[in-house]
């Protein structure tokens, strides 16, 4: 029997996996999807809030600000991308001034370092890009921009590495109580643990009914982007917020960590796994970003994508043994990025108290170091090509990514298998042809490395075959 089974692994699953996997227990976690950061956590604004967004008192005010500060320290360990570039929420009429106040008032509260209320003047100096109708704004140093998926993948990996085991493809389809524990019923079949951590997004209150009442329902809500070439990167310094209001903190303008710029969401009702993009919402996020940043040049976008939120009929997170043993991290929407470390945390003690034994090992992997050719000194690339020659080899053209990146991240402790799998972790395609270029050779290294068919590398989630058809020799691939 496990001591923990986790559900889900998405930045959540992943935080709780990785505190979890530094004790001496046996822990496993279930991914319906076949890689990690498949949900909610691919797909957001990716950034740390300060803390200053949520009403002090709140579980979210305290975790946000306490996970922020994790989050940058687990950056530096991980090797994540992360930058610390600081926010600002403008205000463009005297209602909205009143806002930055309060928001500047939450902050003091939550402990938000360094906030402070900036003229328009003072807005402009730092942001000459901005409309001229601004008229003051909420300052909050630290704010950052990060790379959640990779945060994700990181903290899984350590994971895995202290002996956690992953298992992909895995959904928890129900529970039922047993001597002792809980058994879970998976498509990969039965699973028995002492104890249940349910980290399953905008799923986390199905999951929570497998096992009793879940007392939450989530309400999906999407949002989609903009992402832009790095032509546009230096348009704005900051993470760019207008006035927050009912449907959220509105559309954000701001640079990413691999130097593009981002802007959206809007906010919409939607189905759980509706990540579709529509050209009304997106007409919506290009309007509303104008009021900012008005010289946003949308001709130079590279992307659209969406991601939904799993709001709940709760003003704030659910953290909760939402049945004996049966611990529910649910309704984790905004800033559940930000506060992923902290939610860990509190998931622990849950979990202590429902009579888990926790044992510190000696010894545990808690960091990880990535070579990015891109960022390398001419020195260290040539020491790079002489220790392995695919170094000198360069397989994504936008982001300048080599053969050795790609093969090492497809023998890292969990590999990926998919072309939006290497992606994630070397950035090949992510760049200005969204891999037009090199996710042909991607996909044959891919087929290459991991001594698989080409037939069945797939772009993305399960049955996203690349190649279908009839085969010269007469046999039949995937779709036909
Ligand atoms: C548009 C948008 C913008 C956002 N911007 C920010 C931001 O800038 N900063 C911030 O702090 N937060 C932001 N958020 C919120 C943040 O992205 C989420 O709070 C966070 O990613 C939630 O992580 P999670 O691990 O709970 O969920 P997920 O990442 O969705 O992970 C849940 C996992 O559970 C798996 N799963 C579900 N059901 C099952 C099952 N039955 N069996 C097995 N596995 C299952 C899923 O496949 C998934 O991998 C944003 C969210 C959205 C949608």
């Amino acid at each position: 029997m496990l001591d923990v089974a986790v559900i889900g692994c998405g930045i959540v699953g992943a935080n709780v996996a990785y505190l979890l996997s530094q004790h001496k227990l046996r822990v496993a976690v279930l991914e319906k999807e076949n890689d990690v950061s498949m949900g909610t956590t691919r797909a957001n604004s990716a950034i740390v809030h300060a803390g200053y967004d949520p009403e002090p008192g709140t579980a979210m005010a305290r975790l946000n600000v306490r996970g922020s500060a994790l989050t940058k320290e687990q950056c530096a360990a991980f090797d994540v991308k992360y930058d610390p570039i600081g926010s600002l929420v403008l205000a463009f009429s005297d209602e909205e001034l009143a806002t930055v106040r309060r928001l500047y008032e939450n902050g003091v509260a939550n402990g938000v370092p360094g906030v402070r209320v900036l003229t328009k003047e003072e807005t402009l100096a730092m942001e000459p890009n901005l409309s001229d109708a601004v008229r003051g704004a909420l300052y909050a140093p630290s704010a950052a921009v990060v790379e959640p998926w990779d945060l994700a993948l990181a903290l899984a990996e350590a994971a895995v590495q202290n002996g956690a085991e992953l298992h992909l493809e895995t959904a928890v389809t129900g529970a039922e109580p047993i001597e002792g524990g809980w058994r879970l019923h998976t498509s990969g079949g039965d699973v028995d643990a002492r104890a249940v951590v349910n980290a399953a997004g905008v799923e986390s209150d199905t999951v929570a009914a497998f096992a009793g009442a879940p007392g939450f329902a989530v309400t999906p809500n999407r949002g989609e982007y903009y992402l832009l070439d790095k032509s546009q990167g230096g348009l704005v310094h900051h993470v760019i917020f207008q006035c927050p209001n009912k449907d959220g903190k509105g559309v954000l303008v701001s640079p990413t960590v691999h130097g593009n710029l981002i802007v959206g969401p809007n906010a919409e009702p939607a189905e759980r796994g509706d990540t579709a993009t529509c050209a009304a919402a997106l007409a919506f996020v290009r309007e509303k970003a104008a009021k900012s940043v008005p010289g946003v040049s949308f001709r130079d976008n590279i992307r659209n994508f969406a991601g939904v939120r799993a709001n709940s009929d709760q003003s704030d997170f659910v953290i909760a043994a939402t049945a004996s043993g049966f611990i529910t991290l649910g309704g984790i929407k905004s800033p559940g990025l930000s506060s992923a470390p902290a939610i860990a945390e509190d998931a622990l003690k849950l979990l202590a108290e429902a009579g888990i034994p926790f044992e510190k090992k000696e010894r545990f992997v808690c960091s990880r170091k990535k070579k990015r050719f891109n960022q390398m000194t001419p020195e260290q690339k040539a020491e790079a090509i002489r220790e392995n020659p695919l170094y000198g080899r360069v397989i994504c053209r936008c982001e300048t990514v080599t053969e050795g990146e790609i093969v090492d991240a497809l023998h890292r402790p969990i590999p990926p298998r998919t072309i939006d799998g290497v992606k994630r972790r070397c950035t090949a395609g992510m760049g200005r042809c969204q891999g037009g270029f090199c996710g042909p050779r991607v996909h044959e290294i891919i087929a290459r490395e991991l001594g698989i068919p080409q037939q069945e590398v797939l772009k993305d989630r399960a049955g996203s075959y690349i190649i279908t058809g009839r085969t010269k020799e007469g046999g039949v691939s995937h779709g036909e």
